[in-house]
């Protein structure tokens, strides 16, 4: 039978999502809201990195296009490693928030900055704060992406349309991203709830899907799912998902490549 695939992807923000969050931010940045996203790139990224070598696994990161300029050897090394790097727009700005030729600019200096960065353009697309747009999802297909991760119409993969091409939707949801269980900064107040529990709540997903014979996808960020805390967690999760035979920890081009052509329904 063939197995559940699962994708461990990660948001690497970095500071790009607090730098560009507020115009009056680029004048003054708030120090300490982009110390935290810094602690992504420089612990979080590293043991990220080193579990999925432990277990033989590939992950997805997706970086904003100014992380990649900003934190271009970082970005490279996960690249170098044979992860996925995908799109996450420049300055981390929500799709339907922004004017079409903003979404324009956006989605193209992102292109470039991985492209320039890694050697080749991404063929994912996640949309900073899952706030995708329909004329960004045009966007993509117009550029062959053949995926995307920012919708909930489905708890497994589903094909969009962008622009009358159709698209690999990789569904998310809340609750299978570690931000709102454990992310906490001065705009948002987390739960910061015991990881236990959480890994728990995921295990049960994946039980779930594997019952239902579907695939999924988790979203993490390096500044959250890295700290000592919860990172012990984590790793048990991980490394009880590479050795359970029932399972395939793929990244998200792949799990992507599994779906295509897969019928088309609402986003
Ligand atoms: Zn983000």
């Amino acid at each position: 039978m063939e197995r559940v695939a699962i994708a461990l992807s990660f948001d690497v923000d970095a500071d790009s999502s607090q730098l560009y969050r507020a115009p009056r931010q680029a004048a003054n940045p708030d120090l300490s809201d982009l110390s935290l996203g810094l602690f992504g790139i420089r612990r979080g990224l590293p043991r990220i990195l080193e579990l999925l070598s432990e277990v033989g696994a590939l992950g997805t990161f997706f970086a904003p296009g100014a992380t990649v300029l900003a934190h271009s050897d970082a970005i490279r090394e996960v690249a170098r490693l044979g992860h996925e790097i995908a799109h996450h727009g420049h300055h981390h700005f929500a799709p339907s928030e922004l004017s079409e030729a903003d979404q324009v600019s956006e989605v193209e200096q992102g292109i470039a900055a991985i492209e320039d960065c890694i050697g080749h353009p991404p063929t994912g697309y996640r949309a900073p704060e899952w706030k995708l747009s329909r004329f960004t999802l045009g966007l993509l297909a117009e550029r062959r992406f053949t995926y995307d991760s920012s919708l909930m119409a489905d708890d497994r993969p589903y094909t969009v349309d962008g622009a009358g091409r159709g698209i690999v939707e990789l569904p998310v949801h809340w609750a299978l991203d570690d931000f709102p269980h454990l992310g906490f900064t001065a705009a948002y107040a987390g739960p910061l709830r015991n990881p236990h529990e959480v890994f728990q709540l995921w295990w049960d997903e994946v039980e779930s899907a594997i019952g239902d014979r579907r695939d999924i996808v988790f979203c993490m960020h390096p500044e959250v799912i890295a700290r000592g805390w919860i990172f012990g967690a984590f790793s048990s999760f991980v490394a009880r998902l590479a050795g359970d035979e029932r399972t395939v920890l793929l990244p998200c081009e792949q799990l992507a490549e599994r779906h295509r052509g897969v019928g088309t329904e609402a986003s």
